[in-house]
Parts: structure tokens; sequence; C-alpha cells
């Protein structure tokens, strides 16, 4: 028995990193899930290591950032499994730049993958919730919501999302329905090899240096963080809502 045996889940950016390792746990605690990301091949890959591990899973192709393809994917998730309980918005990306290079593009894209999808992800699965008087919605912050050099259009979207995420919970705590975000630091995935690769040094370097700065003396892994999403989609934290969780290795906002 899994503590969401019975459940339906839906998961954004499910083709890797933080969403992949989302997706397998929901399905290792019993959960039915959908996967969608923009890579379909990667969704599909996730989805076949779920069935082999004897879990359900249905890849499905979407940009979170279109209102219309969001709409038909929970509609396909849905109808698939017969209804939909669980959302986690974890589609991301990064356009890194100082505020005087950066571009309106590059503010308005992360925007509309953060935010905007996020919006539409939440008000196209809130009809299902609130037909079964359950629900939860868990959202990606991220600690450069506090603030982070070069991410003027990244941490503007991050902290959008806390507001967003203590409002959804106001608005659907009567149906039954939680809303929290998990706020993660340094996680080791394609979106901080990524940085490191632009920024010139090698991972290592990176995580050496940023390992400095966090109590436990290192990153974090994506399952790390897919297992506090596990626990505010369960039943253990029904009384959990409008939280945002920091998953950092240690307390945020201080300089070590
Ligand atoms: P990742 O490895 O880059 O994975 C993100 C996934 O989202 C990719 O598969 C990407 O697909 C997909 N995606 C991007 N735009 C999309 C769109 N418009 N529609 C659907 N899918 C889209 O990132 P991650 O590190 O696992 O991060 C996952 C989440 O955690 C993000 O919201 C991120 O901001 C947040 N977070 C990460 C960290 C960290 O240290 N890694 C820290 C704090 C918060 P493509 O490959 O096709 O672009």
């Amino acid at each position: 028995m899994g503590r969401l045996d019975g459940r339906v889940a839906l998961v954004t950016g499910a083709a890797r990193g933080i969403g992949a390792a989302t997706a397998t746990r929901l399905a290792a605690d019993g959960a039915r899930v959908a996967l969608a990301d923009l890579d379909l091949a990667g969704c599909q890959q996730t989805a076949a290591q779920i069935t082999a591990a004897g879990g359900e899973a249905l890849p499905l192709e979407c940009d979170v950032s279109d209102a219309a393809a969001v709409a038909r994917t929970v509609t396909a998730a849905a109808d698939r499994f017969g209804s939909l309980d669980i959302l986690v918005n974890n589609a991301g990306i990064t356009r890194d730049n100082l505020l005087f290079k950066m571009s309106d593009d590059d503010f308005d894209r992360v925007l509309n993958v953060h935010l905007r999808g996020a919006f539409y992800c939440a008000r196209a699965a809130q009809k299902h919730m609130v037909a079964k008087k359950w629900g939860r919605i868990i959202s990606l912050s991220s600690t450069s919501a506090l603030g982070n050099r070069g991410q003027v259009n990244y941490s503007a979207a991050k902290a959008g999302l806390q507001g967003l995420t203590r409002t959804l919970a106001v608005e659907l705590g009567q149906f039954g329905i939680t809303a929290n975000a998990v706020a993660p630091g340094f996680i080791d995935t394609e979106m901080t090899r990524a940085t490191a690769q632009r920024m010139g040094i090698t991972f290592e370097q990176m995580t050496t240096a940023a390992s400095q700065r966090i109590a436990l003396a290192r990153v974090g892994q994506p399952a790390e963080v897919a297992s506090v999403i596990a626990f505010l989609a369960s039943d253990d934290a029904s009384f959990v809502s409008g939280q945002i969780i920091y998953v950092a290795g240690g307390p945020v906002g201080m300089s070590m």
C-alpha cells in the first residue's frame, strides 16, 4: 500500500531533473502519473522507467506557456486516469543576465513558463479537484525568490509563484484543496550544469563554491526535492496549505 494509492498526478517539466524524480517518486508512492514536457522523448523515457517499476504513466507533449496546450494536457490526463488530484508545477527555464543586458524576450519567456504556466495549469486542474473536493497543487519556487544576481526575471517569477501559491490556498481551501510551494536551493540538474557552462567554470568548481554557503556543506539531489513534494501531495500533509518549504540544505537568507 502506497500513501498515494488511487491518486492521479500531473507533473510538468517531467522529462528530466526534479520533474522526472518527482514523477518517479509519486508513482512509487502509488499515484498514476501524467508527465508533461516540451521534450516528449524525455517524458517517454521517464514513463518507461515508471512502468518498468510496476507503475502507470502517461507521457504528454506540452508547452505550459500555451493555455490551449495546457487545457488539452489536463483533459488527456483526466480522461486517461479518470480524475486529476495532484498538480506539480515544475516546468522551468533560466535566461540569466544582468539587468542592463536583460532583453524583453528573456524576461517575458521566463515569466511565461514559470508563472503564467503555473497559472494555466492550476486553472485547468482545479475543476477536477473541486469536483472531488480533494486536491493538491505544489509549485516549484526557489531560493532565488529572495533575490539573486543575474536573475531579475527568474527571481520575479519564483517570488510570484509564492504569491500565487498563497492565493490558491486561500481560494481553494474550501474545496479540500491545498496549495504549497517548495523552494529548492542548489540542486544537481541539467539546469545548474548549464549555468556552470555558461559561466565558463566546471560543475565541480560551481558545487564547491555553492557548498560553502550551504549548512549541510553539499548541494542537493532531485530525489531530495521529490520526497518533500510527495509528502505535500499526501494525506500526511492534510492541514498544510499556503506554505513555502525551502529545501536548501540549511536556512536561507543567512550569510555563512
Ligand atoms: P531542468 O533539468 O532544466 O528541467 C526542466 C524541464 O522543464 C526540462 O525537461 C524542460 O524541457 C522543461 N520545460 C522547459 N520549458 C517548458 C515548457 N514551456 N513547457 C513544458 N516543459 C518545459 O530543471 P530542474 O533543475 O529540474 O528544475 C525544475 C524546477 O525546479 C524548475 O521550475 C526550476 O526553476 C526549479 N528549481 C531548480 C533548482 C535547481 O537548482 N536545479 C533550484 C530551485 C528551483 P526542455 O529540456 O525541452 O527545455
